[in-house]
């Protein structure tokens, strides 16, 4: 498959050159050049089908020639060797819980993913390539532990000082070998403008060869569709009119949903939902596109003020407001809006939900609310225990910690903190 340059300035490239550069030389988002629906014969057999098997047969028209067949089916197989299970609340709203990888968190899949496709096409080459990732939170442990110890790849993150929580800060600080963690005095926005201006650097993409894990890197972006699959073969039997509410950041997850229905996945709407960093709530209100410095709330992983995969998103609607509004609903919600609701899916359902679950749990209710008879489906998108004081403190019950957890949380931080471009530029090139 060939993807081109959503800026339209840059050549097409293969599904390798767009994984390697991560963005392209014009600053666009790679996006592929077709996308085939899958036969009936494939969404008819879903019931016999493994995950495995359904994510290679998802995924194959992206990646083939250059990742062969033998070596994509060994790279879902080992992607997901952890379950997905999707949890009912009631008639109308389930869970699918995404967090059962080795760092809890949905990031696990795409980063996984894209290490090993990235330690397949390094296989034969002696040329290192530096991954550089910004992360609001979660990313930076996802991708941290999905690359340790692929050879030829070296891994700088970039994170938020003071705002991801302590158990994500482990997480990435704590892996030692090939990763490298930066703490920024700024915010994520500062974080992922300093990773833009690296990759447009001449100076530095001459010395080195430089790629995102971000889920602007298409393939860290594209396994995320695999969730939406997975979680329609355990409904379909049951529900009709399934929608799936996406607790929304970057929009990389809710994008990966809507290319899942572009392959023919019979699914009704999608809600994006969003906390107090709000563009797209407030772009289907107003039709007016206006990014904002992000604002810090108890669902972090959340607070980006430009998302920078909506432009995908606007590419699937061929820039078409009508359309989009028809498939898409967004709804925002206040810290203390998501505070009541983990509180209440305790109480009401005995499960314990973390802050972005919990915005996703606030949009399924909203729309259900004008939309009856839909079955909505929140991702649940990290483990509650990242968010323990937060969670802990609502709840006010004290949660045991799982063993991917309690592994780091002993373990010594190692940083090195930057503050400015240049900093980052300086330890790049050292
Ligand atoms: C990254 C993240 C999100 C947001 O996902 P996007 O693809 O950036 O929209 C939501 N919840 C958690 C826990 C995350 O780590």
């Amino acid at each position: 498959m060939n993807y081109y340059s959503l800026n339209k300035k840059a050549k097409s490239e293969s599904f390798r050159n767009a994984v390697i550069k991560g963005l392209a030389p014009d600053k666009g988002l790679y996006f592929p050049e077709s996308i085939t629906p899958l036969p009936s014969s494939f969404w008819d057999n879903l019931d016999n089908l493994s995950n495995s098997e359904i994510a290679y047969e998802a995924i194959k028209q992206f990646v083939f020639p250059e990742i062969p067949e033998n070596v994509l089916k060994s790279i879902v197989a080992e992607t997901l060797s952890f379950d997905f299970p999707l949890v009912p609340l009631n008639d109308n709203i389930s869970s699918l819980e995404l967090f059962h990888g080795p760092t809890m968190a949905f990031k696990d899949v795409g980063a996984r993913f894209m290490a090993r496709c990235l330690g397949y096409f390094n296989e034969n080459n002696t040329n290192e390539v530096t991954v550089l990732v910004a992360t609001s939170g979660d990313t930076g442990g996802a991708v941290a532990n999905g690359f340790l110890g692929v050879k030829g790849v070296n891994v700088v993150i970039l994170y938020p000082s003071g705002k991801v929580s302590d158990i994500q800060e482990k997480q990435l600080t704590t892996l030692g070998q090939n990763i490298k963690a930066l703490e920024v005095d700024g915010t994520f926005d500062d974080c992922q403008a300093m990773v833009k201006t690296a990759f447009l650097d001449t100076d530095l993409t001459s010395h080195m060869q430089l790629t995102s894990a971000n889920s602007i890197n298409v393939a860290r972006w594209l396994p995320q569709l695999f969730y939406f699959i997975f979680a329609y073969k355990q409904l379909h039997n049951q529900h009709k009119n399934i929608v799936f509410s996406v607790p929304s950041g970057n929009f990389g997850n809710i994008c990966a949903g809507m290319m899942a229905q572009q392959l023919g996945l019979p699914i009704e709407h999608f809600v994006a939902s969003n906390n107090e960093n709000n563009v797209v709530t407030r772009f289907l209100l107003t039709q007016l596109y206006q990014p904002k410095p992000s604002v810090q709330t108890i669902s972090n992983a959340m607070d980006v003020g430009s998302p920078s995969n909506f432009i995908r998103i606007q590419e699937i609607y061929k820039n078409n407001f009508e359309s989009l509004k028809e498939n898409l609903s967004s709804y925002s919600f206040s810290d203390k809006e998501t505070r009541e609701a983990l509180l209440e899916i305790y109480n009401n359902y005995n499960y314990v939900a973390d802050p972005h679950g919990a915005v996703g749990y606030l949009g399924c209710k909203s729309y259900l609310d004008q939309n009856p008879n839909a079955h909505c489906v929140f991702l649940e998108t990290a483990h509650p225990t990242k968010f323990l004081n937060v969670v802990e403190d609502i709840i006010n019950e004290e949660q045991p910690l799982p063993k991917q957890i309690q592994s780091v949380m002993g373990k010594q931080k190692v940083s090195v903190k930057i503050s400015t471009y240049e900093d980052l530029k300086g330890f790049l090139l050292n």
